[in-house]
């Protein structure tokens, strides 16, 4: 069996959806189970109705909600044109119904929980799947929705929750391996899942790619294809830079290291379950479904490049950690790590020196909270609009030189912090976050000018 997830380009109107239909048809004989995100635009759209109910604006929010509520209306009629379901449109409009009351409640409290959030993002799935499962059924595929929230359990660590695999796996055994076997193409909303107590759950943004990859493991699919809006994983982010190449074929250590530093095609986390099982991971265009995509496999590849791509993560902030006493006692990292761990707050790149250090986080939401539990042994300064440029390579490992070549293509940056990873695959550096369409410009147009035909394509 294969997993199929399409993100919400992929299913943004009645005219993507159908395409989806075309493409699912074509790949029946592999027993696909399907994945789809909410509608592009959607989460966003959820996320801005929570926000004016939090702030008591229940009219903004009601707004919002019935333009949302129109759109997968108009999609639905469209889609299933000229066989209207009644069953349809009525789910579509109870679901709205109960946003709407999810909404005045929110506004009501004028408080906005992690847990509230995850019940309120939660709904662009579950319309998504809904009306896809629909879509398919009158094309003639034997579709089947499932509610993914009675499938992909995870704990209770609301808006990014972490998925309980073996419980997980046990659902998947349970309740969609039987639909396969009755011949029956299982379509689910990416994303959501819940906790034990059954409390609807999501994995962060962006989290649908690894639901795909949660439920290809669970059911030790072949492939986990990933279809978006590009013809696959590409040396950099196309709309940064239009010079961008697909990357043919990539090793799953190299992927993950770009999905974790800013390529969004694929959720940071996507790889680790396809990582565990040895599962191929394919990224696909849902607009150009002939092209070959990016497979990613445990396999290296052979380039004569020294780097498969480029990556950069935005809204990035450095702290820097100052020790109180002129010189960093023993224990005073681990006491710095310990505060970072403590708020849930991660840390990609870190430099020290003899009395300081620097270090990146992705917000800046709990820096506050961290200085004052920092008082006592350091002082602690941070500064946003940063972001991390992250260039990666297999071939990086013991070609000299390459450190030298990246920062004379960029010398006139100011670049803060530098860190060359302990995976020798990559090199990592921190700018302020205007400069990044130039420095990917630049570094593309230095290290991909003659790309290696082998392992790169122009489309
Ligand atoms: P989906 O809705 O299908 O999950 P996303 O918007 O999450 O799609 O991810 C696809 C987008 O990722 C592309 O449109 C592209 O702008 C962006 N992107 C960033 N870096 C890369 C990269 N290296 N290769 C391909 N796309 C990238
Ligand atoms: N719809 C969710 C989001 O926009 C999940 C996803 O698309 O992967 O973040
Ligand atoms: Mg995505």
């Amino acid at each position: 069996m294969i997993v199929m997830k399409f993100g919400g380009t992929s299913v943004e109107s009645a005219t993507a959806i159908d395409r989806v239909c075309g493409i699912v048809r074509e790949r029946l004989a592999q027993t696909p189970v399907v994945v789809v995100s909410a509608m592009a635009k959607i989460t966003d759209q959820l996320v801005a109705m929570g926000r004016a109910a939090g702030q008591g604006d229940s009219a903004a929010a009601l707004e919002l909600a019935r333009a949302a509520r129109q759109r997968h209306h108009h999609t639905a009629r469209e889609l299933l044109d000229p066989q209207p379901s009644d069953e349809l449109e009525a789910e579509i409009d109870q679901t709205f119904n109960a946003l709407d009351e999810l909404l005045k409640g929110i506004a009501a409290v004028g408080e906005l929980t992690p847990r509230t959030t995850d019940y309120l993002l939660s709904f662009g799935e579950r319309l998504s799947s809904r009306m896809v499962a629909a879509a398919f059924a009158l094309r003639g595929v034997n579709a089947q929705h499932v509610d993914s929230r009675e499938v992909l359990i995870t704990d209770s660590a609301h808006t990014k929750a972490v998925p309980q695999m073996d419980e997980t796996t046990d659902r998947l055994i349970g309740r969609v391996r039987p639909l396969l076997e009755q011949g029956k193409v299982p379509v689910m909303g990416g994303f959501i899942g819940a906790t034990r107590e059954g409390v609807t759950s999501t994995l962060g943004r962006g989290g649908s790619d690894f639901s795909a990859a949660i439920f290809g493991a669970g059911l030790d699919a072949e492939r986990i294809e990933i279809w978006t809006d590009v013809d696959g994983m590409m040396t950099t982010d196309p709309k940064l830079c239009p010079e961008a190449l697909r990357i043919k074929e990539i090793s799953f250590e190299e992927a993950a290291e770009l999905a974790y530093f800013g390529a969004r095609v694929l959720h940071p986390a996507t790889l680790l379950p396809a990582i565990e099982k040895n599962i191929p991971v394919l990224v696909l265009n849902s607009r150009n479904p002939a092209n070959q995509g990016t497979r990613i496999t445990s396999r290296g590849v052979p380039c004569k490049s020294v780097f498969k791509a480029i990556a950069a993560k935005k809204r990035i902030t450095i702290v820097d950690v100052v020790a109180a006493r002129m010189l960093m006692a023993h224990g005073f990292l681990r006491s710095i790590f310990e505060v970072f761990d403590r708020h849930r707050c991660p840390v990609d790149v870190v430099s020290t020196s003899e009395v300081s250090v620097s270090l990146t986080v992705d917000s800046n939401e709990a820096i506050p909270a961290i200085a004052a539990d920092m008082r006592d042994v350091a002082d602690v300064k941070y500064e946003g609009r940063k972001a991390i440029v992250c260039l990666v390579g297999d071939n990086l490992r013991g070609t000299p030189g390459i450190a030298a070549r990246v920062f004379t293509a960029i010398q006139d940056i100011n670049v803060r912090m530098i860190s060359q990873g302990a995976s020798e695959i990559n090199i990592t550096f921190v700018i302020e976050e205007d400069d990044v369409p130039e420095v990917i410009r630049r570094l593309h147009a230095c290290f991909f000018a003659d790309p290696d035909p082998d392992v790169f394509a122009r489309q």
